[in-house]
């Protein structure tokens, strides 16, 4: 096995690339392949009206340091930004009011400050106050985010503000998420901090005043995936695009893939592989190998329809509802779930766009029922826009449009998703070499992505043995596509 890879990377989205990037540091030489002909999976990048604009993440959560600390280490630390003063804003059924400033996916905690009573009114907030007085209990396996909140601090915080968070943030309705899967760490804080509210705070964490929850990329987000791999070929690793990989398994001590590498057939061996592909592609691949795993609950994911206009439009220029608006499931008359007005959120995209120019996303999709069809944009993306941001937009305002549909990125983490998440890595365990991580596994977000990605990868026992620096040959037209 004198051709044997170090370790195999599948998939180069960023658990791929951080996985990668990790393992450069750690002396290995990772060979990256992704499936699609651009890297960075639900971070890479498009181009609408001139503007090179994410596709996919376009910020990243301040609270847990892991995106931060890799954007440090690839040397980017100067890229980054924090979004304009002015929060979101939020569309309930009869009202619209900017998001509370204190608050954890839409859970206040302050429940009687005035941007909260303002949006589920004195009743709401009195309401929302008896989760203090109420005894603090373990928080059962299995709960729900929705059933926490509605039993805690009422329906009012459940329906105006947490299910359009959650809904723009995981493309599903809080009922539906469990909370071991989309926020681990609520538990002990609900605990320690005796309250929901004290809980939420704590989950805001390093979290600073409105708006600066998240921060950004100077350029866009996908600029960490180009830094990624420009570092990972500088330390001497591989990456592969137009690559899907069809099979994996392990045979004489080595593990073995076939891919099809741009439309060649190809087997490659490894000593080591990291398996970052989405749930359905890890499924194809380890459910051979995991033969005890529980997948379904684990497999399930939800689509998300992007529509991202860049429109000429001087009435915009005040940002009328502050970084964007995000949309109750309750609201009529509105199909989007969420719209992000790009440019007043991130001063570098407003310059970039020039005077008048706005980028507007609008996303659609909550996890149940269909997705809007091309055919009916740009029609619905401007009526939408017009409505929630109280500008009417029509055809002649329009520079540019496109879509884009995230068909199976974004997990949905129903009850049973943490408990089948951790047989998947136990089961994986047992296989010397092999190494799963992704979001699907994770949680959703890149702050989760990432710090699971390079824990996986630093954990990866090394294997002394010698291996190829990079034994794939060129054949043929020697037309594969390897970013170096
Ligand atoms: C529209 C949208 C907006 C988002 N916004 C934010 C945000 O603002 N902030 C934030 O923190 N998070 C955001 N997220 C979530 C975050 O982007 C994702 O959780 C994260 O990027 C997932 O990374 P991943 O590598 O696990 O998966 P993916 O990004 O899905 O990458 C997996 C890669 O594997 C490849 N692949 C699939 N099958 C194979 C195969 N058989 N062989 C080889 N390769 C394969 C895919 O082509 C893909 O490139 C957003 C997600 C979406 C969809």
């Amino acid at each position: 096995m004198d051709k044997a890879l170090d370790v195999l990377v599948i998939g180069g989205g960023a658990s791929g690339l951080a996985a990668a990037f990790e393992l450069t540091r750690n002396g290995r030489t990772p060979t990256v392949l992704e499936a699609g002909p651009l890297l960075g999976g639900a971070v890479r990048r498009h181009r609408v009206g001139g503007l090179d604009l994410d596709a996919g993440a376009e910020s990243f959560a301040i609270a847990r340091p892991a995106v931060r600390t890799l954007i440090d280490d690839l040397g980017m630390a100067e890229f980054v930004v924090t979004p304009e003063p002015g929060s979101a804003w939020v569309r309930f059924a009869g009202g619209q009011a900017p998001l509370p400033v204190a608050s954890w996916l839409g859970i206040p905690s302050r429940p009687f400050a005035r941007d909260v009573r303002r949006v589920i009114g004195v009743t709401g907030s009195l309401r929302a106050a008896a989760d203090r007085a109420m005894p603090a209990r373990g928080v059962a396996a299995g709960t729900t985010l929705g059933f926490l909140v509605r039993q805690r601090m009422g329906s009012r915080v459940l329906r105006r503000l947490v299910e359009p968070v959650v809904g723009g943030v995981h493309s599903a309705n809080p009922e539906d998420l469990e909370i071991a899967s989309i926020a681990p760490g609520l538990p002990a804080n609900f605990l320690t901090a005796g309250s929901l509210a004290g809980a939420a705070g704590a989950m805001r964490g390093a979290a600073g005043p409105a708006g600066s929850a998240v921060n950004g990329l100077r350029g866009g987000m996908f600029t960490l995936i180009d830094v990624l791999a420009e570092k990972i070929t500088q330390a001497g690793g591989h990456i592969w695009t137009h690559s899907p990989v069809a099979g994996l398994w392990r045979e004489e001590n080595f593990w073995h893939v076939s891919a099809i590498i741009n439309g060649v057939a190809s087997q490659l061996t490894a000593r080591s592989v990291v398996v970052a592909a989405p749930a359905q592609a890890a499924q194809m691949l380890l459910t051979p190998l995991l033969p005890g795993a529980n997948w379904p609950a684990a497999a399930l994911t939800t689509g998300v329809l992007l529509a991202t206009l860049v429109v000429n439009k001087p009435e915009l220029n005040c940002s009328p509802r502050g970084s964007g608006m995000l949309v109750s499931a309750r609201v009529g008359g509105v199909s989007a779930k969420a719209l992000t007005h790009g440019t007043a959120k991130w001063a570098w995209l407003a310059e970039a766009a020039g005077h008048n120019q706005h980028v507007l996303r609008l996303s659609y999709g909550r996890g149940s029922g269909d997705l809007p069809t091309a055919d009916q944009f740009p029609r619905l993306a401007l009526a939408d826009a017009s409505d929630l941001l109280g500008v009417a937009l029509g055809e002649a305002d329009l520079r540019d449009v496109a879509l884009t549909e995230w068909a199976a990125v974004q997990p949905r983490t129903a009850p049973g998703h943490a408990a089948a998440a951790d047989t998947i890595r136990e089961a994986a365990q047992h296989l010397p070499g092999l190494a799963v991580t992704g979001a699907w596994l994770a949680g959703t977000g890149l702050a989760a992505v990432i710090d699971d990605a390079r824990r996986v990868a630093r954990d990866l026992p090394h294997n002394s043995t010698s291996s190829s620096r990079n034994p794939i040959q060129l054949e043929e037209d020697g037309a594969y596509d390897e970013l170096a």
